[in-house]
């Protein structure tokens, strides 16, 4: 159950001053890029101390970095978690996690509805390296425990809310299953909904990711990934990290500190947006479906109001039109921009038939449920009249 009492706003403390030394190097309020990719030692007798583990310092760029400890520490306290370890992109942070976590010869149980790239590399990647895995429908909550192997199954990564429908994963449900198979880790992408709307550890997750390029960085100017847990888990990744080599750099850091700052108003104006959005696109004669959790006809919208404070800026709606009416009308928007990606402060608009789905056919998209009037809309913070406004004149010009 979501923490009610655990509201957006006692957030919106915890993103600005969470993980911040309380006096900084020269009395600086704002935290400084600590530009150097390695670290000087006083004399050999420091070197020893640092490397018995006696004192905390830093030693090479590739295992951490003061401004991007404070961006970790930041995010673990949003997550409720002990601990962060931040990676170059949320590709990144997804991929070292699993190898990390993964042995030759275990077993995977991926959601199906999942990240493009995620489900590569667990279907297109892993079993190169004797990995297995079972995809299953992300509200088949039978189809979950049917798919554990006992001894054998290492994870179960799920999405919620899924991209493009936004389905929303009963987080607490499938960490009852997992209950009984104590080596089985349930991994929560959470990038769709930020921390501001839910908080997957504290429903029985054992790791969260972000992809911090959307809503944690929040301003389409950087790319990040964390993964939130345990200080166990985490700190195993950080070693991992140590290897594989994906840490994200001190002035993406900075940045995303800065973006974190104002997390809780920009998701809180975001939810507040795309919820009218999405209510008013469901009236609009011009328009086939909405998919928002915030909406009654969602299928997650019970799980989505029991799991979750908000329901993020995303809405995916298909318009009454073909494949070249519906890139009119997306072209007829002035406001938002056609671009991949969302969370940021700027609007966006995308028609997956043509982003993700390109080399496709109209008939393979529909096998897939990707049809050519689907739209995706991420609402950013412009005035919500504005997009209304905007959306309107450019849904009049459908046939
Ligand atoms: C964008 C995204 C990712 C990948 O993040 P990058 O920062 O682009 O590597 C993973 N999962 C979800 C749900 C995403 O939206």
């Amino acid at each position: 159950m979501a923490d009610v009492t655990n509201h957006p706003s006692k957030l919106g403390t915890v993103a600005v001053h969470a993980g911040e030394p309380t006096q900084k190097a020269y009395g600086a309020l704002a935290t400084p890029i600590s530009c150097t990719a390695t670290y000087t030692f006083r004399d050999t007798e420091e070197l020893k101390h640092h490397m018995e583990g006696a004192i905390e310092r830093d030693e090479y760029g590739r295992y951490g970095n003061p401004t991007i400890r404070v961006a970790e520490r930041k995010i673990a306290a949003l997550d409720e978690a002990e601990d962060c370890a931040l990676f170059a992109s949320g590709m990144s942070a997804i991929t070292s996690t699993i190898l990390a976590i993964v042995r030759s010869g275990q077993h995977i149980i991926l959601t199906s509805d999942c990240y493009r790239r995620t489900r590569q590399f667990v279907t297109g990647v892993l079993p190169r390296f004797g990995v297995e895995h079972t995809l299953v429908d992300p509200d088949d909550y039978t189809g979950i425990q049917a798919a554990i192997r006992p001894g054998t199954t290492r994870l179960v990564m799920a999405e919620s809310p899924t991209n493009p429908y936004l389905r929303c994963l009963d987080i607490s449900r499938v960490a009852g299953i997992l209950k009984p198979h104590r080596g089985i880790k349930l991994l929560i992408d959470s990038t769709f909904a930020s921390p501001i709307n839910q908080q997957p550890l504290t429903l029985g997750a054992d790791l969260v990711f972000h992809s911090c390029t959307k809503y944690l960085g929040g301003h389409n100017d950087l790319l990040g990934g964390a993964v939130s847990g345990s200080d166990a888990l985490v700190g195993a990744l950080r070693e991992f990290r140590g290897i594989l080599g994906g840490i994200l750099d001190a002035h993406g850091a900075y940045l995303l500190i800065r973006g974190l700052k104002t997390l809780a108003i920009r998701v809180e104006k975001q939810n507040e947006s795309a919820l009218g959005l999405a209510r008013w696109l469901e009236s609009h004669p011009k328009v086939e479906s909405v998919f928002y959790p915030g909406l009654e006809s969602h299928p997650d919208y019970d799980i989505a109001q029991r799991t979750m404070r908000g329901f993020g800026g995303v809405i995916t709606f298909t318009v009454k039109g073909d494949l070249d009416a519906t890139s009119n009308f997306i072209d007829a928007c002035n406001i938002a921009k056609i671009a991949p990606s969302l969370g940021g402060v700027e609007t966006l608009i995308e028609q997956p038939a043509l982003m993700s789905y390109y080399e496709l056919t109209t008939e393979q998209r529909n096998s897939i449920g990707i049809s050519d009037a689907l739209v995706r809309f991420s609402v950013g913070i412009e005035s919500s009249r504005d997009l209304q406004k905007d959306l309107s004149q450019a849904l009049d010009r459908l046939p």
